[in-house]
């Protein structure tokens, strides 16, 4: 007696692993596979990061990955058959103890590394008053290093630097003008309420520090010296900040900032 036939189509190919990705981790997918299922079949049972960042999104950005109903951490294997749900982290509620896979936001102790391309980022940071690591020339593995060891979020374009092992915190900036990526950046990680404008160095990052007004009399020029009551010096650097038209300009613009992010 003959076996019975069998289709070659249907026999033997497995079913798919199943991804969905939700709200802006959809930013790293091709646009026909955003906002639906996105099918792999595996090779293997590879740990649930290699998954998802072989479909384009990089770890740093995954708040909490659901498999078969249940959370689970990157180190999860994935297997066909399975279904995973992957989303962003959540801003307003702290789900990382429990479950998250990433690490939970402190909105007062943000402190960032800056990818060389993104100078003007990094100074609308540091006159916002946040703690920003920034060398023009910095290579990818000295900027994912500084991350790691400093605990400090990286802020790139490049999305091959956040997908580094070793980068615990990371984000893809998307907006184009270095206004919208500080508003990006201060939702993202609902910064609004910790900006603190002219407490940081703009040139070299330190912190500025009130003064003793004659202390500077011969560093500023006269005319400075004799128009403004309060200066402030870097700890870093040396620096003199004084409340000029520089300063009101910057203020400005963060005021616009803060009443767009209000909105
Ligand atoms: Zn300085």
């Amino acid at each position: 007696m003959s076996p019975e036939p069998v289709n070659p189509a249907t026999a033997s190919a497995p079913t798919p692993a199943e991804f969905r990705f939700y709200g802006p981790l959809n930013d790293f997918l091709p646009a026909v596979a955003r906002e639906t299922t996105v099918r792999r079949r595996l090779d293997g049972s590879p740990s649930v990061k290699d998954a998802i960042e072989a479909i384009g999104v990089p770890h740093p950005e995954v708040g909490l990955i659901v498999a078969n109903g249940e959370p689970v951490t990157f180190a999860f294997r994935v297997r066909n058959g399975d279904r995973i749900a992957v989303f962003p982290p959540f801003r307003s509620i702290d789900l990382s103890p429990v479950i998250g896979v990433g690490p939970s936001l402190r909105p007062y102790e943000a402190s960032f590394v800056v990818d060389g391309h993104l100078g003007r980022l990094a100074a609308y940071l540091r006159m916002c008053g946040f703690d920003t690591a920034y060398e023009r020339r910095a290579a990818d593995a000295e900027l994912a290093r500084t991350s790691a060891d400093e605990d400090r979020i990286l802020l790139t374009r490049d999305r091959g630097l956040l997908k580094r092992a070793i980068v615990v915190r990371g984000y893809l900036v998307r907006a184009d003008r270095a206004r919208d990526q500080l508003v990006e950046i201060l939702e993202r990680f609902d910064l609004s309420a910790a900006i603190q404008p002219f407490s940081r160095c703009l040139r070299c990052n330190g912190t500025l520090e009130p003064v003793e007004r004659s202390s500077v009399r011969a560093e500023v020029p006269p005319r400075v010296f004799a128009e403004q009551a309060a200066f402030r010096r870097c700890a870093g650097c040396g620096a003199i900040y004084w409340r000029g038209s520089h300063h009101r300009r910057m203020d400005r613009l963060v005021q616009t900032i803060l009443a767009e992010l209000s909105v």
